[in-house]
């Protein structure tokens, strides 16, 4: 059954009951007064006729009477009187009663047929008769005076309706009185249109009361059933003020937050996908590892919405987290990205601290004490681990990367969500993420960093390999050359060194290289850079030296290499001997733009040199041979004049070198 047909049942139920029951009682009620009004009638219709019998009977006996008592010759006058004057029917003087005839004070009980009523006086031997007949005329009368229909009957009947009057003394007639009931058939009649005028009405309110009540909640289940089914633009009209009135105006408002709520997470959605987009682009285009820092951590913020963040490394140097990235931060967190490094923080110390320090992710509300860490009102901040399955060769100094656990690389902490809501655990897990794409970037940007440093320096010396020396070299030249400065490349040449190959081996040979280097690298400034060339041929630039500067350094090092021989480790089969090696250097000097007005031109310059110095006895040094260079901002005189006197006539001059990279001299056989 329908929600409409319950209300219309229940709503006849609760107004025709109590109509039909009253109806009910009022008819019962009118039925039993009708009733009462016939039998009081009837007792009254009875009472009135025996009075009016009883005054005809004393009114007959009073015309007897009075004929009775005069003499013989008035009485026939006195008759005639009584007659014309209609106190009785006839007046019979003398005779009998004849047998019709009810006497008023003995009447006949036999039954027969009724004639007259008679009242009789005697007077001496003389009996007069006043008789009045009874006829339909008399009839009527009595019925009138009663309200009743009377009829001379000897059948005793009783009833509602009909009383039987027998004959006595004084009432000499037998009598049936009826009366008919008021039959209240209009109000029966009115009863019955009322009750269905009223069902009418009924049913007319309670199919209209269910439509009106049942029409808005049809309207809500199908505008439900449309939100269910994707359309959140459907409304449903709000005309009443009423419970379901309010229901469909909170309706409306549910389903317009709802499309709101829908369009913002849409739009949410297609801003992370397009994060991401960037985010996926920036990891597998660049090795800038600031730029993927700074996408990864713009991103983060995007997704979980927070007002700022920050991105700290661990500084292997210091073992402390360094802020590499920082967005939407006060204080002094907000700084250029070139102060960001500064911003320190030690491992175990504050939120950061000992989220790195633990590896395990932290997130709640503004902490009691912030230390040096940022301000804020909620954080969230999980550690940056190394990719899990990296069992790196790379690393063995970091502190995190023991114990089976992933090494921690830093922190990625995100603060205050926009809303002022606490970040929950699904942000958390959101940053994690991020977190773990930052970790695999960071890995791979120091893999390839270190790749790359691998490719440029020398496995034996560890100094810069050829092919960072063209490099260096050509970036030399174009600092010198574009702030009018000055270059000193010296060539470095080990004297005999396939004797110390021949008489100690080779291993021997190795280790006195890696001495060399080191006394080398030991001897230079902290912006001069050394090169291995090839074999036992090294390469030293150095910035802003003029020749005189060369010469001293090459002093330096020609004395370091000299004065204190090599020592190494000999092995002839089982037994392993210490043994001193003494060794020494050649050295060219070139200086740049003076000898040479390209990278190469001073190489081969510096190169020339060393032969020279090579060709003067050995373990000594040479200053290439002045040439005149075009288009280059140095003035010459400066150089020379401050070359140790005797020094330029003995350089060895070779000039006009190739232009182009060249190979080692080594591997051009000289
Ligand atoms: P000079 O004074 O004229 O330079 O004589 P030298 O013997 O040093 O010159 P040469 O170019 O004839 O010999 C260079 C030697 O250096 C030859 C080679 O065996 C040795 N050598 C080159 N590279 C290495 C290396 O990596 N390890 C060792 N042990 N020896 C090397
Ligand atoms: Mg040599
Ligand atoms: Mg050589």
């Amino acid at each position: 059954m329908t929600l409409r047909g319950r209300l219309t049942a229940a709503f006849l139920a609760v107004v025709l009951g109590p109509v039909l029951l009253g109806s009910f009682f009022v008819g019962m009620t009118v039925a039993t007064v009708s009733q009462d009004r016939t039998v009081e009638r009837l007792d009254h219709a009875v009472t009135t006729t025996r009075t009016a019998i009883g005054a005809l009977c004393r009114q007959l006996q009073a015309v007897a009477d009075a004929v009775a008592v005069l003499g013989a010759g008035e009485q026939r006058t006195a008759a005639e009187q009584m007659i014309t004057r209609g106190l009785a029917t006839e007046v019979r003087i003398g005779g009998r009663q004849n047998p019709g005839e009810r006497d008023c004070a003995k009447p006949a009980q036999q039954p027969g047929n009724i004639s007259a009523v008679v009242a009789s006086a005697v007077q001496g031997d003389v009996v007069v008769f006043a008789v009045e007949r009874i006829d339909p005329a008399l009839i009527r009368r009595l019925a009138g005076t009663s309200g009743a229909e009377v009829e001379i009957s000897t059948t005793a009947r009783a009833g509602d309706q009909v009383r039987h009057l027998s004959a006595e003394p004084g009432q000499p007639l037998p009598l049936t009185v009826r009366v008919y009931s008021d039959q209240p058939g209009a109000l029966y009649a009115f009863l019955a249109v009322a009750v269905l005028a009223v069902a009418g009405l009924a049913i007319f309110a309670a199919r209209w009361l269910a439509r009106s009540t049942t029409r808005p909640l049809e309207e809500l289940a199908w505008a439900a059933g449309k939100v269910a089914g994707g359309d959140l633009e459907v409304r449903v009209p709000v005309g009443r003020v009423d419970e379901i009135g309010r229901l469909a105006g909170t309706f409306n408002r549910m389903t317009r937050e709802l499309r709101s709520y829908v369009q913002a997470l849409t739009a949410s959605r297609d801003q992370l996908r397009g994060h991401l987009a960037i985010l996926g682009d920036t990891l597998s285009s660049t090795h800038d590892l600031h730029r993927i820092l700074q996408v990864i951590l713009q991103t983060a913020r995007a997704a979980t919405g927070a007002r700022g963040g920050v991105v700290l490394l661990l500084d292997p140097a210091d073992g402390m987290l360094a802020a590499r990235c920082a967005e939407g931060l006060s204080g002094q967190w907000d700084v250029p990205e070139k102060d960001l490094p500064s911003l320190r923080i030690a491992l175990g110390q504050g939120i950061l601290g000992t989220v790195a320090a633990g590896a395990e992710p932290r997130r709640g509300v503004r902490p009691a004490v912030l230390g040096d860490e940022p301000a804020c009102q909620t954080y969230v901040a999980v550690p940056i681990c190394a990719p899990a399955t990296v069992d790196d060769p790379l690393w063995p100094g970091d502190p995190a990367a023991e114990g089976g656990k992933p090494a921690t690389l830093g922190v990625l902490a995100l603060y205050d969500r926009l809303g002022a809501d606490e970040f929950d655990d699904a942000d958390l897990l959101t940053l994690r993420t991020f977190a773990g794409q930052a970790g695999v970037a960071v890995h791979n940007v120091r893999v390839h960093e270190e790749a790359q440093r691998l490719s440029l320096t020398d496995p034996l010396t560890g100094l810069w390999n050829y092919r960072y020396l063209r490099e260096s070299l050509r970036r030399e030249v174009e600092r010198a050359n574009r702030f009018a400065r000055m270059l000193t490349v010296l060539v470095l040449d080990l004297d005999h060194f396939k004797d110390v190959n021949d008489t100690y081996g080779h291993a021997a040979g190795d280790s006195v290289l890696g001495e060399f280097a080191r006394r080398v690298r030991e001897g230079l400034r902290e912006v001069d850079v050394a090169f291995r060339q090839g074999g036992e041929e090294f390469v030293v630039l150095l910035p802003e030296t003029d020749a005189y500067g060369g010469i001293i350094v090459a002093e330096r090092l020609g004395a370091a290499i000299r004065e204190m021989p090599v020592r190494v480790e000999s092995r002839s089969g089982e037994a392993r001997m210490q043994l001193t090696v003494p060794i020494s250097v050649s050295i060219g000097i070139a200086v740049y733009p003076e000898h040479g007005g390209s990278a190469q031109q001073v190489l081969d310059a510096a190169d020339d040199a060393l032969y020279a110095a090579k060709h003067a006895g050995r373990d000594t040094y040479r200053l290439a041979e002045r040439q005149q260079v075009p288009n280059v901002n140095v003035t010459q005189s400066s150089v020379s004049a401050r070359v140790p006197e005797g020094q330029s006539e003995n350089l060895g001059s070779v000039t006009g070198a190739p232009g182009g990279p060249q190979p080692p001299r080594q591997a051009r056989g000289r």
